[in-house]
């Protein structure tokens, strides 16, 4: 039971839902991934990362379960995240079934994983990240960081390709997929209006915020997006949602609000900091997150894209500006 805090390996909702929590070695603790019955077998969302751990917990659980591989017919990936996407391939190998994912978020996944091994994903967001003053012995820590998840996403599913609208008939419902982005390009989250159930993925966390990163070679205004799909999905009715990380919770709406009334404060601390002192990106990441990710490559990597989103968001808002000196941007308001 290490790492989820005493809590079950597995909780069965009403309705076929049964929620698993697949242990994670980061903070995050644990990835929801949920088996939905129907009379032919399983869906399956959001397997996990691949590691021992996780393939020992999901042994355990399908056993306690009585749950055989083949009785997967469907494996869904809300997106790309290695911690949700890791553990596709192995299921797919055990199971049959197919892999289902958006384009954009297998379009992700090939670039961080695919042929090159994230060579080219790689180069891009180091110079990113020292254009905005990352300094280059923290720099260097992001390679061998990104180099150590390909492990943890092998081997990787044949994929099929999903869009916003269709609708997937899971436990015995039917779902409407929704575009969800900000969080990650291409996120699909589900919605089943019969039941008043929504498959989240990591849009709307209960408890935590989800990371709104800037990553080279997708859309810049992540943040414009996330905050706009906050507000699209803040308009359905739900009566308990199913995230992909801590507990399935209510009030799906006002956490929706909630989260992007912290964006908004924190582009408003954001801008307040660039007005007494103008700096770097990586200035403003380490006045916001400082001693909280300091020697971590993994936290230090989604702090500085998170910072990076606000900073961006700004600049096109026109709130603060940005201009170039010694070879990195420095920002002001
Ligand atoms: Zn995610």
């Amino acid at each position: 039971m290490s790492g989820l805090a005493g809590r079950p390996a597995a909780t069965a909702w009403p309705g076929g839902i049964l929620q698993v929590r697949v242990p994670l070695p980061f903070s995050l603790k644990w990835v929801n991934s949920y088996l939905l019955r129907d009379g032919r077998g399983y869906t399956l969302i959001d397997p996990g990362l691949h590691t021992p751990e996780a393939v020992e917990a999901w042994e355990g659980g399908m056993a306690a379960h009585g749950i055989g591989y083949p009785e997967i017919h469907t494996i869904i990936l809300t997106h790309q995240h290695p911690d949700h996407y890791g553990l596709a391939g192995w299921f797919q190998a055990r199971s049959g079934a197919p892999v289902l994912m958006s384009a954009e978020s297998h379009a992700y996944a090939q670039r961080l994983w695919g042929a090159d091994g994230g060579a080219a994903f790689a180069d891009e967001l180091t110079a990113l990240y020292a254009l905005h003053g990352m300094p280059p012995e923290v720099v260097a820590t992001m390679r061998p960081h990104l180099d150590g998840f390909i492990a943890k996403v092998s081997p990787q599913p044949e994929v099929q390709y999903i869009t916003a609208g269709q609708v997937f008939r899971m436990a015995e419902t039917d779902w409407q997929s929704i575009d969800a982005p900000g969080h990650a390009g291409g996120q699909l989250c589900f919605y089943a209006p019969a039941k008043r159930w929504m498959l989240c993925g990591d849009q709307v966390l209960p408890t935590i915020t989800p990371n709104i990163s800037v990553v080279p070679g997708e859309d810049d205004r992540q943040l414009e997006r996330f905050l706009a799909s906050l507000w699209e999905l803040a308009g359905y009715d739900v009566e308990l949602a199913f995230p992909g990380h801590r507990e399935p919770f209510e009030r799906f709406g006002e956490r929706a609000a909630e989260l992007a009334a912290h964006h908004e404060r924190r582009l408003a601390n954001i801008a307040d900091m660039l007005r007494e002192s103008p700096g770097s990106a990586y200035s403003v990441c380490m006045r916001l997150f400082g001693e909280r990710i300091a020697g971590d490559a993994h936290h230090m990597r989604f702090a500085m894209s998170e910072t990076l989103a606000h900073v961006y968001h700004l600049e096109h808002r026109n709130v603060i500006a940005g201009r170039v000196r010694n070879g990195i941007v420095e920002y002001f308001a």
